[in-house]
């Protein structure tokens, strides 16, 4: 068996605890023997973060600028907890939000559909990709608690000086009241990263907001899109035959509701934070979300939307094979593998991509899962080990490349034998590698195994089951061989690549 060749490496960010465990598994057993694995490898780690305080996580964002495809494993970010469970030097920020900072990117999270776990919706067929804008309103907000009566007011102060005010209310009592905001570029990046992932999915863009009621506010969030779609995308979108529409969230909420699934939804922030939940416990479960960082000029980074999953890591550590989930981290791989192999123009790394989801699908389909999944599943599946489940996937694998390398040889070796004897009786072998029709007589183009390049054209004579072979003149022979030469020109080409040539 071949490994698969790749040309440019993948940035690949190891992370901690079981889903560390899980990245090697899957590494050893599903993508090693199969493929020549290029990559430029990142120690996410929480213990290595401290050493380099934090600087890997910056070169690893760096490095996905530079080759455009990341791979990323789950990552701890600390808290009080883990500064004594780890010894920390300092509570370092969330590796996600670094990355996603540095690369002023988008996440997208879509759920992983596999047969036997159907969706809360029955209509849902196709996968529904959630983006969720990560910048500002409500998550940077100010609010503020109004004591009683008293005018709460809004006041821009430009940087000359010159002040805008608008009053938000007349108290007459004690209320709340807060000020949130956006940025045009923030707004901007986030529609050019939904337009770069509709056209990399070839799916349906929609986007929503609430702009009859906030008139200025999602209005502007609405304008921008338009505005960039017009601009920059109209032309890609409808070449990719794929649409983008802007509709209110109330219609855009019962639209997904009874549709088949199969687009990506572009969020606010507060909608993107509740309906990806919603979405995801729709779908089944949290171990079969993925997540991709999209930067607006289209930058990929791969990974499970799921976190470490400590609790099993704890059981791990005391020795126990634990049941932990690894379909979403195996689909972290294949989605970047499959983005490399389309960057690059490796179709066969695009098709193992493809493979190695089906096996994992076709695997849960068959009845064998992790315990998580199992829970959920229509009829009686065995709950498995990670590794018995890994072998599962990797044992289909096996089975399909072994297959299609199979299929090769028959092309190029599933000739007939034929022996010709002279009138010495010596014996030469051939390879009859073409047949032609000449009114009611059948003749055979015959390859020499012994002599390269000599080739002899003959006439099939058949009696009961035996066939014998009788030499021709040479015009039928000519004319024969020019037929062969324009059915069979493989037989033709010189292969550049072929030594036997040189
Ligand atoms: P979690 O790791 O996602 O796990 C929460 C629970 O969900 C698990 O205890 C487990 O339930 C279930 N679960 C999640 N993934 C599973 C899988 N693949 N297979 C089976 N069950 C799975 O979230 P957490 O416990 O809140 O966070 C743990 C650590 O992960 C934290 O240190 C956090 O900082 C980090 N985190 C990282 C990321 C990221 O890097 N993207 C995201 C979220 C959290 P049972 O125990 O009931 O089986
Ligand atoms: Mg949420």
């Amino acid at each position: 068996m071949n490994r698969i060749r790749m040309t440019t490496p993948l940035v690949e960010m190891d992370g901690d605890e079981m889903t560390r465990v899980l990245w090697a598994m899957i590494k050893e057993k599903l993508l090693l023997p199969f493929v020549d694995l290029k990559t430029e490898y990142y120690d996410l780690g929480l213990p290595h973060r401290d050493e380099t305080g934090d600087q890997v996580t910056i070169d690893s964002a760096e490095a996905t600028k530079r080759l455009g495809v990341a791979v990323k494993c789950a990552t701890i970010t600390p808290n009080a907890q883990r500064m004594t469970e780890y010894d920390l030097h300092e509570m370092w920020k969330s590796p996600n939000g670094t990355i996603r900072a540095l690369l002023d990117g988008t996440v997208f999270r879509a759920p992983i559909r596999a047969e036997g776990i159907s969706p809360v919706v029955r209509t849902w067929k196709a996968p529904i990709t959630i983006a969720r804008h990560a910048y500002g309103d409500i998550y940077k907000n100010t609010e503020m608690r109004v004591p009683g009566a008293g005018r709460a007011e809004l006041v821009f102060t430009a940087e000359d000086g010159t002040e805008t005010r608008k009053t938000i209310q007349e108290f007459k009592g004690p209320g709340v009241v807060q000020g949130v905001h956006n940025l045009d570029g923030s707004i901007a990046s986030f529609a050019r990263s939904c337009f770069e992932y509709a056209l990399s999915l070839k799916q349906d863009l929609w986007f929503s907001a609430k702009d009859t009621i906030s008139k200025t506010y999602d209005a502007d969030f609405r304008d921008i899109f338009q505005r960039i779609y017009d601009e920059e995308y109209r032309e890609a979108f409808e070449k990719a035959g794929i649409t983008y529409f802007y509709t209110l969230i109330d219609d855009a909420v019962a639209r997904v509701i009874r549709s088949e699934g199969g687009f990506i939804w572009a969020c606010k922030n507060y909608d993107g934070d509740v309906m990806s939940d919603m979405l995801a416990t729709a779908f089944g479960s949290l171990a079969m979300m993925t997540s991709v960082l999209v930067s607006p000029d289209g930058k990929y980074e791969y990974e499970a939307a799921h976190g470490t999953v400590t609790r099993h890591y704890y059981r791990y550590l005391k020795g126990e094979a634990t049941s932990t989930n690894p379909t979403a981290t195996i689909f972290a791989w294949s989605g970047a593998l499959r983005k490399r192999g389309e960057l690059d123009g490796l179709d066969d790394l695009v098709m193992f991509a493809d493979l190695l989801e089906e096996a994992t699908l076709d695997t849960i389909a068959g009845g064998v899962m992790t315990k998580d999944l199992a829970a959920l599943w229509e009829g009686d599946a065995a709950a498995v080990t990670s590794e018995e489940f890994l072998d599962a996937v990797a044992e289909r694998i096996r089975e399909e490349m072994e297959d299609a390398d199979d299929g090769d040889d028959e092309a190029v070796i599933d000739f007939e034998t034929v022996v010709l004897r002279d009138e010495e009786g010596n014996e030469e072998s051939f390879a009859l590698v073409y047949r032609a029709m000449r009114g009611d007589d059948e003749y055979a183009v015959l390859l020499s195994d012994d002599e390269e390049g000599s080739v002899l054209i003959v006439r099939c004579v058949y009696e009961q089951d035996d066939c014998s072979y009788e030499p021709v003149d040479e015009e039928t022979a000519d004319d024969i061989f020019d037929e062969f030469q324009a059915e069979c020109p493989e037989f033709f080409d010189d292969d550049p690549e072929d030594p036997e040539d040189e």
